[in-house]
């Protein structure tokens, strides 16, 4: 049973938290961003796989 999706709208961040590797990689600031066609395609198809709990993050 497929019960949690964290998904990223992109792995950009302009914060520097200590604990975390997104802030300072140049090479994820370097990634674009999520597409709303794309998102609510992958939405459709977590709903179909039984998904139950989407956490939307990033940036
Ligand atoms: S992604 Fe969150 S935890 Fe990581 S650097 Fe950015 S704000 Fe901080």
């Amino acid at each position: 049973m497929l019960l949690l999706c964290n998904y990223y709208l992109t792995y950009r961040c302009n914060a520097d938290c200590e604990f975390c590797h997104f802030g300072y990689s140049t090479e994820l600031n370097k990634t674009g961003f999520a597409i709303e066609s794309e998102v609510n395609n992958n939405l459709s198809q977590l709903r179909e796989l039984g998904v139950e709990i989407i956490d939307i993050t990033g940036g």
